[in-house]
């Protein structure tokens, strides 16, 4: 499968590396908005929140578990910071493996 976030699981294309477990990986952003832009994907390959089944409810636990790992790691869970997951083309999606934003380390407004 041609699935970027798929080659960086799998080592082929290189990424900055903050955690990795069973069913997810997490990394920085390649193209920060934020002092904290990291990225919390699942190791299956699921295309956008519109894919997601029931027998993913573990992967999803996963993933959260992934965030607040990544939260802290990057010291942003006592500050605050902000999870997002784009879908389709009104969301600007552009890599269509499921993916969540953390980001965080200034001041948000709801603009970004
Ligand atoms: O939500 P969206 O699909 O637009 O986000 C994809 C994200 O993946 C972008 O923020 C982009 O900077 C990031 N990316 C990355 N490393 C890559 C390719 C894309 O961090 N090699």
């Amino acid at each position: 499968m041609d699935c970027i976030f798929c080659k960086i699981i799998a080592g082929e294309i290189p990424s900055k590396k903050i955690y990795e477990d069973e069913h997810v990986f997490a990394f920085h952003d390649i193209n920060p908005i934020a002092p904290v832009h990291a990225l919390v994907i699942p190791k299956k390959h699921i295309r956008n929140v519109l894919e997601i089944a029931p027998e993913d409810s573990e992967t999803l636990l996963k993933i959260h578990q992934g965030i607040q790992h990544v939260a802290r790691e990057l010291g942003v869970d006592q500050s605050g910071f902000r999870v997002i997951t784009n879908t389709g083309e009104h969301g600007q999606q552009t890599v269509f493996h499921l993916h969540y934003h953390v980001v965080g380390g200034r001041q948000l407004k709801w603009d970004m």
